[in-house]
């Protein structure tokens, strides 16, 4: 496999969410360029500075964003993710990328997403706590039920989410305040189904695309073999349900490399989760071959899911990957520049904001039970889940079939794959949303 990097700029956030949007934009023409403006910009960024006081009595000044790129179509809704590289930029990108995936699933949600600079790995529980606590107060009352609604992220999990509702609950004494964040403890009003429901989606959508004849050969997953990198909340769940349906998980990988099984048949993926949980990686499962993730990316198989970070297939990359159809658990992993010699080489992509958009979806659930003041059982959740991603997929295919495959600019640059389809999707929702309102006053 070609294994060369890709220059900085290609693998940005900001570049990608850009050139995806442009490629969309190209489908409809006809939009006032101050509405493209209004549709591709954030309406509000925020960066505060939190100082919080350390274990060992220092302070020290962490740096906090909170963008809501639209609330069109209802409130803000996003992560908050805590990573050493979180920037404004990238919260601004992914942002964006909540807006398109709320309008694509039809969720009456806008975009937003959060994030502060730190690296969790280096602090106390006590510290994330008093971190988070400043960090939401200091948004004061740019979050609320709403207004914007975070969820967690990167990095971040069920116990962040039940400081930021105690935060904020304190600052709001005497009102329903859980509908403020989602991803809550089960037990503080969090959502039946939530930690599984991204890994839930992207087979529902992998399931539905399959039988719409997206891969002609196949209209199941029964038999496929289907390679996974990363192993946690997203590639975990869905290797198992994927399993469940008799599909063979021939490799997973986490950060620190990958296993391959040694058969060529199936890893067993309770042995796999057994050995993680003891060695902290997949890497060395008795019975496997270790492989690097580069490796993974390049392995013969029908199904790709890169389910860990951003920009994993790229120029330098695309051109060794062999799977027939790619499912992106994560957020924009495939470039702009490798979604078009994927798409040259015939391979199809479902894109991130339909295939991870279980995640959103649920939360959106624990949202209406939150303000209802109801829990609805497990099949309730997945029952409505499975829908409404049934749906979205039906209507990216159908858009996609109707691309022309000749434009009558005759361009090449006139991108016709899934992902176009699914941001078209998306984007002219919110078009006529904008109409339907009306520019105010
Ligand atoms: P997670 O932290 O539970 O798991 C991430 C996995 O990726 C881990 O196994 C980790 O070891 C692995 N990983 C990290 N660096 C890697 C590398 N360099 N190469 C290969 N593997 C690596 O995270 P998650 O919740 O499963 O999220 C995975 C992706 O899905 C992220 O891009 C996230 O933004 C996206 N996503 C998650 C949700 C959700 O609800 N969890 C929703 C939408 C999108």
């Amino acid at each position: 496999m070609n294994n060369a990097q890709p220059n900085g700029d290609e693998l940005s956030p900001t570049h990608i969410i850009a050139e995806q949007f442009a490629r969309a934009k190209r489908h409809f023409d006809h939009l006032e360029p101050g509405l493209v403006d209004f549709l591709r910009l954030p309406q509000r960024t925020i960066t505060v500075n939190v100082p919080v006081e350390m274990d060992d009595g220092r302070v020290a000044n962490f740096v906090g964003y909170r963008v809501l790129h639209s609330d069109l179509l209802g409130p803000g809704k996003g992560g908050i993710r805590y990573h050493p590289e979180v920037s404004l930029a990238e919260v601004t990108a992914l942002a964006a990328l909540m807006t398109w995936k709320c309008s694509l699933v039809r969720i009456p949600f806008g975009g937003a997403k959060g994030g502060v600079t730190c690296d969790v790995k280096h602090l106390s529980r006590r510290e994330l706590r008093r971190i988070t606590r400043r960090f939401i107060a200091s948004l004061g009352e740019n979050i609320g039920p709403y207004t914007d609604i975070p969820a967690p992220d990167m990095y971040t999990n069920a116990q962040t989410m039940a400081w930021v509702y105690d935060t904020y609950d304190n600052m709001h004494p005497g009102e329903n305040n859980l509908p403020v964040v989602t991803g809550k403890p089960l037990e503080l009003g969090g959502s039946e189904g939530r930690d599984e429901a991204t890994g839930r989606g992207a087979v529902f959508a992998l399931e539905r695309a399959l039988a719409l004849g997206i891969m002609p050969g196949r209209e199941d997953i029964g038999g496929a073999r289907v390679a996974i990198q990363g192993f946690g909340e997203v590639g975990r769940v869905a290797a198992r349900l994927l399993a469940e349906r008799g599909a063979h998980i021939i490799a997973v990988s986490d950060s620190r490399g990958g296993v391959l099984a040694e058969n060529g048949d199936s890893l067993d993926l309770d042995a796999v989760a057994a050995h993680k949980a003891a060695n902290g990686t997949v890497v060395g499962l008795p019975g496997s071959r270790s492989i690097t993730n580069d490796d993974l990316l390049a392995l013969p198989c029908d199904v790709l899911i890169p389910a860990a970070l951003g920009g994993q297939i790229h120029s330098g990359n695309a051109e060794g990957v062999q799977a027939r159809l790619i499912v992106e658990g994560a957020n924009r992993p495939i470039t702009p520049e490798a979604d078009d010699i994927l798409t040259a080489r015939g391979i199809r992509v479902l894109p991130d904001i339909l295939a991870n958009a279980g995640g959103v979806t649920v939360s959106y659930y624990e949202w209406v039970q939150n303000i209802e003041h109801h829990s609805w059982p497990l099949e309730e959740i997945n029952g409505r889940l499975r829908s409404r991603i049934n749906a979205a997929t039906d209507r990216v295919v159908t858009r996609w079939r109707a691309f022309p495959t000749d434009h009558p600019d005759g361009s090449p640059a006139m991108c016709t794959d899934l992902r176009t389809a699914a941001l078209v999707e998306a984007l002219e929702r919110l078009a006529l949303v904008v109409e339907q309102r009306g520019i105010w006053p």
